[in-house]
Order: structure tokens, then sequence, then C-alpha cells
């Protein structure tokens, strides 16, 4: 049912090398900004230190307390207040500045990876499972996003920060830099040590509640079937006992994370305990004033509280690792079509089709799904493409869209290679009526004007009568303006290919592919269908994937395929005479009914 193996774990060979290069790569259009962005926090953190220098003279000024530098020492004050403000100044800048990274980045990888799936090739949305990768890329851009937030507001400034305090605090006495050089790496390496093993439960718990999440829906959505076997206990305990081992999990990480957390406040404590100690030390010995002291310890403490924010730092990489793999990959997809940029565009067409000796084999197949297959199809004419399931209709109705290029041979297109085409210009002159319509979420008005989104509602209305769909879409409670689609009301199926043909006639194509549905329709939107296809094939050359008799006999031509080959090639009569032939059989097998 669900299956937890199925999750792979990638901690194992994590490539921190390739992770960067990767998403590096992913923020093209943000480089200069994230850059620019460094600098500036180098500045502000610079600049924070001003606030605490200035209290370090107040100080000293109190140490040695005379009353006639009262004066100086509220000048002083003044001063502070300012250089706080300015910081506070600053650091409203830095944000805006990270909201500006985040939002680039974002609208960047969300329209490249829609522009991406829209563009790249159907051989490519064949392989993948759609509906999936979307929710990933999806969920990989929002794990990227957190990312980056998570460096712009902690992880770079916290860094900068400590880096900026160390140098400081070198030049007040090198005793303090060392010891931030000692007890910095002591407490990152812990903070390290705790994620990198913690991920991995995170990593199997996060799993878990999916499954959890996963055998809630199944549960819910098999209800009928729970409730009518009286399974709601079984059920239930079921999913209390994933829930159980998932809190299970949850406490002993945690239990972990406060033992290493005794640790880690071991180590800045005995930072703390240190730099005072020296301060002491030093005050002592008049190397250092009081003030100085103090400014030491604050400076010190703010870095070493802030050390605290960037210890997740090891998850959110690795929350994002698979994220900016998965994004990159698709960002790198090449499409096998390739578009010639300087294709022709033509402006008229004629139609006229022919396929010279193609060869062609699906990517994850051995199989050749078209072997040698010629044939010509005259502009205007009627073509029906019978033969068995498997035979290879589809894929040669698929080859004239170039869909797939073949991998011998040549497609012909009013006698140029398809090739020589601009891919999104020829297709144009092309309409097809898949046998599974697809719907949008619209109205049917929009819906029938999709290639056509100009068109007039006239222009509409008349397409839809030529489809035959006006009669069923009237029926509709809000006629044209009725929503369908998956939130809207169902379609059958042969409804779906009548807006499917109002679509096509809409499009006004040279080229007309009709893929006939091999469900049964009901007698009557077969007849609809039927009468529909009369009145558009008229003056365009029409290819039709055909199954019934009907259709069949009234093509001009009829290409019968088996396995990938063409066996046979005539007209109804002529085909019907060859006794021996594949054609003369499947019309003996079903005589009456549909072919095959
Ligand atoms: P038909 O339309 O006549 O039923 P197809 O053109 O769909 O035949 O299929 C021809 C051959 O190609 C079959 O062997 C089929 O299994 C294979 N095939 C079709 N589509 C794909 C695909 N997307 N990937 C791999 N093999 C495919």
């Amino acid at each position: 049912m669900i299956s937890r193996n199925s999750k792979k774990d990638n901690t194992v060979q994590f490539d921190f090398r390739q992770f960067w290069i990767k998403l590096w790569r992913l923020l093209v259009p943000a480089h200069g900004k994230i850059i620019k962005f460094v600098i500036f926090v180098v500045v502000l953190e610079i600049s924070r230190m001003a606030g605490p220098y200035i209290l370090k003279y107040i100080i000293d000024l109190i140490t040695n307390f005379q009353a006639e530098k009262i004066g100086q020492m509220i000048g002083l004050i003044a001063l502070m207040f300012v250089a706080n403000q300015a910081v506070s100044i600053m650091n409203f800048f830095s944000d805006r500045r990270i909201f500006d990274i985040l939002i680039t980045v974002e609208s960047y990888l969300s329209d490249i990876s829609f522009k991406k799936l829209v563009f790249l090739d159907l051989g490519y949305h064949e392989r993948e499972n759609s509906g999936n990768k979307v929710y990933k890329i999806q969920k990989g851009i929002t794990k990227i996003d957190e990312m980056i937030s998570s460096f712009s507001w902690e992880v770079i400034p916290t860094s900068i920060q400590v880096v900026v305090t160390t140098v400081v605090l070198f030049f007040i006495n090198w005793r303090f830099g060392v010891t931030i050089l000692v007890f910095v790496p002591i407490f990152l390496w812990l903070s390290l040590i705790v994620n990198s093993t913690n991920y991995l439960t995170r990593k199997k718990r996060h799993d878990l509640q999916e499954d959890a999440a996963g055998f809630m829906a199944q549960s819910i959505v098999n209800i009928n079937t729970v409730q009518s076997f009286v399974q709601e206990k079984r059920e239930r305990k079921n999913f209390r006992g994933m829930m159980d081992r998932v809190f299970e999990m949850i406490l002993w990480e945690y239990g972990r994370y406060m033992k290493y957390n005794l640790w880690r406040n071991l180590v800045i404590d005995l930072g703390r305990a240190s730099m005072l100690l020296f301060s002491i030390y030093l005050v002592w010995n008049n190397s250092i004033t009081v003030g100085s002291m103090i400014f030491v310890f604050t400076i010190s403490e703010k870095a070493l509280i802030s050390l605290y924010r960037i210890s997740r730092i090891y998850d959110k990489i690795m929350e994002a690792g698979e994220s900016v793999v998965r994004v990159d990959d698709l960002f790198q997809e090449k499409e096998d079509i390739f578009n010639n940029p300087k294709g022709i565009r033509p402006k008229e067409m004629e139609g006229a089709i022919e396929f010279k000796q193609v060869d062609f084999s699906y990517r994850s197949s051995d199989i050749k799904a078209l072997e040698n297959v010629s044939f010509k199809i005259t502009s205007g004419s009627v073509t029906a493409l019978v033969g068995p399931s498997g035979g290879g209709k589809t894929t040669v109705a698929r080859m004239v869209y170039r869909h797939y290029d073949p991998q011998e041979g040549q497609v012909f297109l009013d006698g140029k290679d398809l090739r020589e085409y601009d891919l999104f210009s020829f297709r144009k002159f092309f309409a097809i009526v898949p046998q599974e319509v697809e719907i949008f979420n619209t109205s049917v008005r929009d819906n029938i004007s999709y290639a056509k989104p100009s068109a007039s509602m006239k222009e509409i209305v008349a397409a839809a009568r030529i489809a035959n769909a006006e009669e069923f879409i009237l029926k509709l409670r809000e006629g044209y303006d009725t929503v369908v689609g998956e939130r809207g009301v169902k379609l059958s199926g042969g409804q779906r290919q009548r807006i499917g043909i109002a679509r096509a006639v809409l499009a006004n194509p040279r080229v007309l592919i009709f893929d006939e549905a091999t469900s049964n329709l009901d007698s009557y939107s077969e007849k609809l269908i039927q009468e529909a296809l009369d009145k558009i094939e008229k003056g365009r050359t029409v290819i039709i994937i055909a199954h019934r008799l009907s259709t069949i006999k009234k093509a001009d031509k009829i290409i019968v395929l088996e396995n990938g080959r063409v066996v046979e090639e005539g007209s109804h009569i002529e085909l019907s005479r060859e006794e021996k032939g594949l054609y003369h059989k499947l019309l003996e097998l079903q005589r009456m009914g549909d072919v095959e």
C-alpha cells in the first residue's frame, strides 16, 4: 500500500561542491544583487561596532569622573544615539535588499520552470509523471527560497559579524581574538554533528509523516469500503500507531538537541569566562581600560549569541539539496525536438504529407514503433490509419505534428522536411482532436476558443454548431459560460470530443488529425461526431486514426499499420478485395462492429 522504501536517502553521497555550483547557477538573475548585499552587510556589521565603541568612551569617562567632562559625555551619548539610528536605517535597507533578492529568485525560478515545462517536447512529458513533477518543483522552489532567506537573514550576517568581531578583538588584544578562534569552531563543530545526525532521523520522521498523511487520505478516499466492512477502528488504530512513532521520534530528536545544547552552552560559557579572565588581567595590567573591557564583552557576547542562529544551517542545506538538484535538472533539460530558429514560416499551406522510410523508436523502448514507413497523403484528402492496437497509428500522427523526429528517414510537409520549418509556425496550420480531449477548468466558451482567444461569440457559436456541440451546451445551466473541467460540470466522452472538434474548427487548420474514440460512445453521440467530421473535412487534409467502419469506408485512402510497418495501402474497395490482407481480416473479424 504505502511504500516506505521508495524514498531514497540522499545524505550518503551529498556533494557539497556540486550543490553550490548548481545553486549559484539557479540564482543567475540575483548574482549582482547577492554580491552587493554581502558588501552591504560587511559595512553594516562594521557600523554595528560604532555604538559599543562609543559606549567604551562613555564608560572610560565615568570611571575617571570629572565634572567638566559632562558636556563631552552628553555629546558622546548623542553620537551613540545617532550611530544606533544609522545602523537601524541600514538594517532597513538590508532587509529590503533581502526581500528584493527573494522576490527576484522566486519569480525567476517559477517563471523559468513554467516556461521550461510548457516548451519541453511531448517526449519529455511522457517520460515524466507531470502531476508529481509540478508538485515537486513547486516544493523545490519553496525550499530554495527558505534556504536563501535563512542565509540572508542569519548565515551571512552572522558569519560576517563573527569575522569582523574577531578582527576587531585582535586589534584590541590578540588574546581575545585567539579565544574566539578557539571556541567558535568548537561550537560550530558541535552544531554540525548534532545537525548531521539528527538530520537522518528528521528525514525518516518526515517520510513517516508523509506516509501517515497518505494513509489518512487512502482511508478517506476509500471510506465506503472502510465503513461497509466495519474497519473504522482498525484504520484508526493503524493511523495512531504511525503517529505514535512520529511523536517518539520527535521526542528522541529533541532529547538529543537538548543534550547537545548543554555542551554548546558549556563551550559558550567557557568562551565568556576566558574573555572575562583575560579582560580582568589586562585591566589590572593597565593594558586596556574598563571601557574597552565592556566593549570587548559586548561585541563578543553579541557574536556568540548570533551563533545559535546559524546552527540549523546544515538542515537547510540538506533540505534544499534535493530541490536544487531537481530544479537545476529541469533547467538543464534539453529538448529532443530542436527548433530551427531560421526555419520556414509559411504564409500558406497545401497540407501534402509524405513519410519516406521513417524509422522510429521511443527512448524508453528497444522496439521500433515505426519501421521503414513510407506513404503519401495528398493535400485535401481524407486518410484513415487503421490496424491493431500498438501498430503505430498514434506515433504516425505525432510525427506529423513533429512531437518526435524520426531516427531514420524523413517526414515531408508540402515537399519540405518538417525540420526545415519553424516549429511554431507550421503547427499553426494544424489541429488535433485527441481521443481524450483535454478540457481546461474554464467556461465552455474559453475551452472552444482556446486556439483563437480573440474569436467573437458569433464565431464560437458557429464552431459549436458545426461540431454539433451547441445542442448540449445550451442545456448546461449557464450555456457557454458554464465552467467545465476539473471543478465544473463533468462532460461525457462524446461531449468532450465535440468541444474538441469545435476548438479545431475555430482554429481553421489546413491539416486536421482526428483520433477517433475507441471507448464506446453512445450511437447518438457517434452519429453527431460523424456528421460534424463530414462537415469539416471539406477542403482540408484530414488524418483519422480510425476504429469505426463507417469512418474508414468514407476515407479516400486507408493505410494499414501493423507492428510499426505499413502493410497495406489503398481505398476501401481495393483493400477489401485483397482476401489475404490484414484489412480484409479486420473487416471479417468485426464485420458489423468497430475495427480495432
Ligand atoms: P497505436 O496508436 O497503433 O495503438 P502506438 O503508435 O501508440 O500504436 O504505439 C506503437 C508502439 O510504440 C507500441 O509498441 C507502443 O507500445 C509503443 N509506444 C507508444 N507510445 C510510447 C511511449 N510514449 N513510450 C514508449 N513506447 C511507446
